[in-house]
């Protein structure tokens, strides 16, 4: 069972190393910042609540996040293992998924820490654009695609995020800061945490990712 949990502030590249992680191991990502904005494409009750949090670089509740994550591990494809992107995000949803998991004879093997300083998140965050169709993660500058806001996967429009604003990225941070950074030591303990520094070359860095899984 290879479940991870990848940590990170936003912008640490989590999403973009996950997809390689999903890739190479055939297990699942499980963002649940994806599937929030999923439910609030979809206009459910959920995404309704949940998006004026969003909006304003929040948390969503923790009932919330927890609900979607036990619901979603239990899908057939977790059963080798998942890659859990963006979730947990505060102590209490960490205590929850130290439950579920035990719940579900599921196991956490590693929590791979993604470490950026922080003047280069809010560069990245502001030249995120993000595939409608397939998902990819791009830079305008870093990463940028070949043709100009077009995805070199699928050919589809390249969207800003709406939460990708300097205002609302900077809420974000501060909330990294004091909601979810505590999280690297509730997982010292555990023996399970692993730093990775997560700058420079996108494969330079999966390449390390790969080797610590291996
Ligand atoms: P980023 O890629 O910038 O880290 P995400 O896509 O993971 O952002 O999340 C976008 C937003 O969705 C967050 O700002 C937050 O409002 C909400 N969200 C995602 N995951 C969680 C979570 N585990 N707990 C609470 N809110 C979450
Ligand atoms: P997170 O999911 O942690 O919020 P993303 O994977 O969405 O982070 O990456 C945030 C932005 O930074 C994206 O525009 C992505 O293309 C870019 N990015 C990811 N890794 C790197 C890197 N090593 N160097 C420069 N930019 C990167
Ligand atoms: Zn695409």
């Amino acid at each position: 069972m290879l479940g991870i949990i990848l940590l990170g502030p936003p912008g640490a590249g989590k999403g973009t190393q996950a997809k390689k992680i999903a890739a190479q191991f055939s297990i699942p990502q499980i963002s649940t910042g994806d599937m929030l904005r999923e439910a609030v494409k979809q206009g459910t009750e959920m995404g309704r609540q949940a998006k004026s949090f969003m909006d304003q670089g929040g948390l969503v509740p923790d009932e919330v996040v927890i609900g979607i994550v036990k619901d979603r591990l239990q899908a057939p494809d977790c059963a080798k293992g998942f890659i859990l992107d963006g979730f947990p995000r505060t102590i209490p949803q960490a205590e929850a998924l130290d439950r579920v998991t035990k719940e579900l004879n599921k196991e956490i093997r590693v929590v791979l820490s993604l470490e950026v300083d922080e003047k280069e998140l809010m560069e990245r965050l502001c030249g995120r654009r993000t595939c409608t169709g397939c998902g990819a993660m791009y830079h305008v500058k870093f990463n940028p695609p070949k043709a100009a806001g077009k995805c070199d996967k699928c050919g589809t429009a390249l969207i800003q995020r709406d939460d990708d604003k300097e205002e609302t990225i900077r809420t974000r941070l501060v909330n990294y800061k004091k909601m979810t950074e505590p999280l690297l030591r509730y997982y010292q303990g555990s023996g399970k945490i692993r730093s990775v520094r997560a700058t420079g070359d996108i494969d330079a860095i999966y390449a390390g990712i790969a080797k610590i899984l291996q």
